[in-house]
Parts: C-alpha cells; sequence; structure tokens
C-alpha cells in the first residue's frame, strides 16, 4: 500500500532521541506497553520488511539521499554525510559493551545514539535499535533521522541552530523522513502513523524541554529533548511544513 504521499501524521509523534554526545541524554526507553502494530516503512519495492539490518540500511540510505538531494534547496555549500562508527555489524550500528566506540574520551554506552560532533560521526547502539521489535521498525528510522539531523545542523549557521537543539533534530527528522516518501525513496504503510508515535513515545521525557530536574545522581539537569508531546509536535511541524519550519529566525 504504498501510500506514496502519505503524511508522517503522527497523531501524536514525539520523537526521538537521544543525545548529541551527552550520556545524560538517554532517557531510559522504557518501551513495552507499546502496542506492536507491525510496522511497514517499505523501500520503494513495497515490501515491508521487520529486520533491524535491512531497516537500518535502508533507513541511512534513504535519508543520506533525500539530505544530499534537498540540501542546497535550503543551504548555501556543499553537502556532507556525516561518518558512520566502525562497527562490525553494520557501519555505525555497534553492540556495546562488546564493542567501544569513542566519542573523544567518550565511551559511548549501550541502549543510546549519538552524533559525534568531534569525529563527525554517527553511532547506533544495538540495544536501543532493537527497541523496534517492541515498537514497530519505524523507530529504525526516527532514530536514524534524528542523529542525521544532529550532524546537519553542525553543518548550519549557528544563526539557524536552535536551543531548542534536540527538537529541532526531532523537526527536521520529520522533514526529511516525510521528504523522502514524497520523493519515493520510502513508502508508508497503515500502521506507520502509530508506530512513529510509538517510537517517539518510547524515548520521551517525562519533562517538558528546559525543565531543571534532579538526576539518579542528585545532579541538577536541564532537560534538553522535551516531552513527547513536545517531541511529537516538532516532528509533525517538520513533516507538514518542512525544513524551514525548523529554523530560528529564518527569513520568510
Ligand atoms: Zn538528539
Amino acid at each position: 500500500m504504498a501510500t506514496r504521499a502519505g503524511r508522517l501524521s503522527i497523531a501524536l509523534l514525539t520523537a526521538v532521541l537521544l543525545g548529541a554526545a551527552t550520556p545524560a541524554a538517554a532517557d531510559p526507553p522504557g518501551a513495552a506497553g507499546y502496542a506492536a502494530i507491525p510496522l511497514q516503512v517499505t523501500g520503494p519495492d513495497g515490501a515491508a520488511t521487520d529486520d533491524l539490518d535491512t531497516d537500518y540500511a535502508m533507513a541511512l540510505d534513504a535519508v543520506d539521499t533525500w539530505w544530499r538531494t534537498h540540501w542546497n534547496d535550503h543551504f548555501p555549500g556543499r553537502y556532507t554525510a556525516p561518518g558512520l562508527a566502525p562497527a562490525a555489524r553494520a557501519p555505525g550500528l555497534y553492540d556495546a559493551p562488546a564493542e567501544q566506540v569513542y566519542c573523544g574520551d567518550l565511551l559511548l554506552p549501550e541502549g543510546n545514539a549519538y552524533h559525534c560532533p568531534i569525529g563527525g560521526f554517527l553511532a547506533f547502539e544495538v540495544d536501543l535499535m532493537l527497541l523496534s521489535q517492541q515498537v514497530g521498525d519505524a523507530f529504525v528510522y526516527v532514530v536514524v533521522a534524528h542523529e542525521w539531523a544532529h550532524s546537519m545542523v553542525s553543518h548550519l549557521d549557528p544563526a539557524l541552530v536552535s536551543e531548542a537543539y534536540e527538537l529541532q533534530a526531532d523537526c527536521l527528522a520529520g522533514a526529511a523522513l516525510q521528504g523522502a516518501v514524497d520523493d519515493g525513496l520510502l513508502t508508508l504503510e497503515s500502521g506507520d502513523a502509530e508506530e512513529f508515535t510509538a517510537s517517539l513515545t518510547a524515548v520521551a521525557s517525562e519533562n517538558e524541554w528546559g525543565t531543571v530536574y534532579v538526576d539518579a545522581n542528585g545532579q541538577p539537569q536541564t532537560e534538553t529533548h522535551g516531552s513527547a508531546q513536545e517531541r511529537i509536535d516538532a516532528f509533525e511541524r517538520g513533516g507538514t511544513d518542512g525544513v524551514r519550519a525548523c529554523l530560528p529566525n529564518s527569513v520568510g
């Protein structure tokens, strides 16, 4: 059912993810409980998949292709794709703690995904990505698109970087995934909207963006990711209105 131009209308989407190399960003993905309507983000041939390796490869390809094609629609200069951390299973898909990936001095832990600004690469820990088996494989696409967005933002004029950079990444993830659907790189099928919602909800914080809270170590932290509703709103805004809607201070 390849609804080619289906909107990522996420009735509630919360988007994803985890940090820009800040381990504290890892909202414990307490997923389960989100019913798994089988997820079906598919490739152009319409074949549904539920295999992490296939979805991961497809997500990387679609998001990279979309940004490569559309970078100059929005920004000057040459498109620069992020690198991917070395890993045995697939580039970028590391299995901690067996595989040690460092971002500077930081050993990237299990259960999270990162854009490492120092090395200009992305890293996705397998245990996080396997949450897709609980919430649907749309999860894989949202995580990849979110981390990719952090990399894109790292190349922007600082005036275009939002203070709420995690929500900006969610917004750009929505823009890229909807853009990939519009370009025929990905196909949406029934159930996908629910899966996007579940995926985003699974990794959202209980705190609204900017909330100061005390973490498990008794340290004050400021919420950078935002609540499920905030992340859903951001993702939807990008999906509906595109990249420009994700940029602060843009003209027009
Ligand atoms: Zn992030």
